[in-house]
């Protein structure tokens, strides 16, 4: 017989739990709880106490809005610019009918997992640095994965096997270096404008 547990004012993240509620029909304890966002629920204990429930939805519809304004894939139709190029990938690699297939997944390149989200990849290529880059594969034989792939204009692609590929490859490193800084101070930025715009809309954050 577990020992019972009064969870009376504790804080589970965004639920505070006011009293206790009525078990459910198979005996489970479940208590009365009131959400930052003012929603009021029954959870159970057990959903507080491993963190399942950690508020009344309203958490991860935060985090959904917050990812929209962070890659602006609003369902609203501007799709991030990088999207077609994501999902080319995918499709040259993963699906046998799609143009292309032969030469990607039809020789066996693929697609790391992490990039199978579309958020790690944006992550991670940063955007493009113009519109004459695309993104080029340093081992033409290597997968779709973090270390190789680069932006690289058309000339540079073609340069890839030449003598000076080398000296390319340490100043594209520190090319990378500087976008993932940019990056990483962009996507602070965004998560500012999302904080305030939920704020502005009236969500608790
Ligand atoms: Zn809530």
């Amino acid at each position: 017989m577990p020992t019972f547990r009064d969870l009376t004012g504790g804080r589970f993240d965004r639920w505070t739990v006011l009293r206790r509620g009525p078990n459910d029909r198979t005996n489970k304890s479940r208590w009365e709880c009131e959400c930052v966002c003012g929603a009021v629920g029954l959870v159970y204990s057990f959903s507080l106490l491993d963190g399942t429930s950690r508020s009344c939805g309203c958490l991860i519809r935060d985090v959904n809005v917050q990812r929209l304004l962070r890659h602006g894939l609003a369902r609203s139709g501007h799709k991030h610019p990088l999207y077609a190029t994501w999902h080319g990938i995918l499709a040259r690699c993963e699906k046998p009918r799609q143009s292309g297939y032969r030469r990607y997944g039809g020789r066996g390149i693929t697609v790391c997992e992490r990039w199978h989200d579309i958020n790690a990849f944006l992550a991670d290529v940063g955007s493009r640095p113009s519109p004459q880059h695309s993104l080029d594969r340093v081992d033409p034989d290597g997968a779709y994965e973090p270390t190789n792939v680069r932006w690289a204009t058309a000339s540079e692609q073609s340069r890839n096997w030449s003598p000076s590929t080398r000296a390319t490859r340490i100043a594209t490193a520190a090319t990378m270096r500087r976008a993932k800084l940019k990056r990483d101070i962009e996507r602070l930025r965004v998560a500012l404008e999302a904080r305030r715009l939920l704020q502005a809309a009236g969500v608790k954050v």
